[in-house]
């Protein structure tokens, strides 16, 4: 068991100012702790460099813009205070996390009332699924829910409300014995995993979901840059359960993931292969500054 988030020695940055680590608190009757009004962001720095930080940002501001409301500070600003909150808790690899949220100034559905507050936080974090599974590869269960239509929720925002049923679906997934579970979308179409987007190879060809109803990550964004530039094909497209069998390799993809090979599906098997490793390891490179894409 790691330490308690709200037990550790450091400074977080909270609405401007920094604060030691065990007093980043807020109230009981935040509006974001009852109706979902919060939006974060997972970044991750890698010998003290934040991979595409103003990516981050933007997309923490237009997350809240979709949820109605306005993170008071500039993607210039968040920008400044993720790269101080690593300085000044000496990290130079670590794992970022801006968060803004609606405070405790009206209580209610409606919200225009509140105050929005931000902060960020930054904690080493080595590899977000078992060192030792993530070589040969991790083993995916399906996931209770599927992931909603964009008519029902607001599917591109990174709202901490759409985490409800990757939070459910990844406890059956490990109570079971697997790593994390494939969530189809509304339409029965293969989606992506709980906190991370998913790939396939076939033929020496990527295939990956149209993100048309979940996050389109910046590190699939990145990861499909980075296969063109080998001069892989990569095919963005809605993906049938029935063709995973079809497929030879598997990977996750996302800040937290990175590149994670996958070797399970429920009962489809895949083998990691030169191009995910090859990949991984460009990303690797790319995130170290070793490698640039044009
Ligand atoms: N989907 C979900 C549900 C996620 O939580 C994440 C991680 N933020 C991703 C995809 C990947 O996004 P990114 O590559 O931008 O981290």
């Amino acid at each position: 068991m790691s330490l308690p988030y709200d037990d550790r020695d450091g400074w977080i940055w909270l609405d401007g100012e920094f604060v030691p680590w065990r007093e980043a608190k807020v109230h009981v009757l935040t509006h974001a702790l009852h109706y979902a009004s919060s939006v974060f962001e997972g970044a991750r720095m890698y010998n003290g460099n934040i991979f595409a930080l103003e990516e981050h940002c933007a997309r923490l501001r237009r997350s809240a813009e979709i949820l109605d409301f306005e993170v008071p500070y500039s993607k210039d600003q968040l920008m400044a205070a993720c790269n101080e909150t690593a300085a000044k808790n000496g990290l130079e690899d670590c794992y970022l996390r801006p968060v803004a949220w609606r405070g405790p100034e009206a209580m209610g559905v409606a919200a225009q009332d509140t105050k929005i507050h931000t902060a960020v936080a930054a904690w080493a974090w080595p590899s977000y699924f078992a060192p030792e599974q993530r070589m040969k590869g991790i083993r995916l269960t399906r996931a209770k829910y599927a992931r909603p239509a964009p008519f029902t929720a607001p599917t591109e925002s990174k709202a901490a409300g759409l985490y409800m049923i990757c939070t459910v679906s990844k406890h059956l997934a490990e109570k079971a014995g697997y790593a994390d579970a494939l969530m189809l979308d509304w339409r029965g179409y293969v989606a992506e995993a709980t906190g991370a987007n998913i790939f396939f190879v076939r033929d020496g060809a990527i295939h990956t979901p149209t993100p048309d109803c979940f996050l389109n990550g910046i590190t699939r964004q990145t990861v499909i840059k980075l296969a063109k530039r080998k001069g892989v094909e990569v095919i963005e497209r809605h993906i049938q359960p029935e063709e995973l069998s079809t497929f030879n390799q598997c990977f996750l993809t996302g800040t937290a993931a990175e590149l994670t090979p996958v070797s399970e599906i429920a009962e489809h098997v895949f083998k990691p292969g030169n191009l995910t490793f090859d990949l991984m390891e460009e990303y690797s490179q790319l995130c170290r500054g070793e490698l640039a894409l044009a």
